[in-house]
């Protein structure tokens, strides 16, 4: 996928992919290509939609890079 446009999570990087989540553009350092997604919303718990887990505890608000 060829994508024209600034990383809009750092707005530094050239965005090479689109995240299948929240549509942003996003760079290769940001984009989660096993999951399709922009890191953004890889933490915020979409890491797999196909297992849909809603039970999982959300008040995790503490995770590190
Ligand atoms: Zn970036
Ligand atoms: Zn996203």
């Amino acid at each position: 996928m060829s994508v024209t446009g600034l990383c809009q999570i750092c707005t530094n990087a050239e965005a090479e992919d689109s995240c299948r989540r929240c549509g942003k553009l996003v760079c290769d350092r940001h984009y989660e290509r096993s999951v399709e997604q922009c890191v953004e919303c890889t933490v915020e718990g979409g890491t797999d939609p196909t297992r849909g887990g809603e039970d999982l505890p959300d008040g995790v608000d503490t995770y590190r890079f």
